[in-house]
């Protein structure tokens, strides 16, 4: 196996990406109830600055949009990205996976879950995992 690093740190709950289930961190303010993701030190809503406590999102969201991408980085294209809506009432950017073809497999609403893969390859050959949706498999 090749060498990977995370995306960004402190992106994912501590251990929760070895166990299989990740769960995404973000960040909410105490003054005004705000939650963000990515994480931020500053809230953008009130302004208040060393008032954002850390917050494990739901595992689980909608898609709000998509779009598929034909050209890129051929070992990428097609991909698809665009927004979860969370319960926390956030939209996040992410890509999606387990979903090809995704012309067919792609539908507003549908319910969609966290999971974590490949999202680019540093010059060196390591590979940066982040964040990715898939649709929910019942059962
Ligand atoms: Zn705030």
């Amino acid at each position: 196996m090749g060498k990977q690093r995370i995306f960004k740190e402190g992106i994912f709950k501590e251990g929760s990406l070895e166990s299989g289930n990740p769960i995404l961190v973000g960040s909410k303010c105490k003054s005004c109830g705000q939650i963000f993701f990515p994480k931020k030190r500053v809230c953008p809503k009130c302004m208040s600055i060393d008032e954002m406590g850390e917050v494990e999102l739901n595992r689980r969201g909608k898609i709000y949009s998509y779009t598929i991408a034909y050209v890129g980085p051929l070992e990428y294209a097609p991909y698809a990205f665009g927004f979860v809506e969370l319960p926390e009432g956030i939209s996040i950017f992410t890509h999606f996976t387990d979903c090809e073809p995704f012309e067919e497999k792609l539908k507003i609403d549908m319910e969609v879950e966290l999971t974590s893969g490949k999202i680019t390859t540093d010059e060196d050959g390591t590979e940066v995992i982040g964040w990715k949706f898939r649709p929910v498999k019942e059962g």
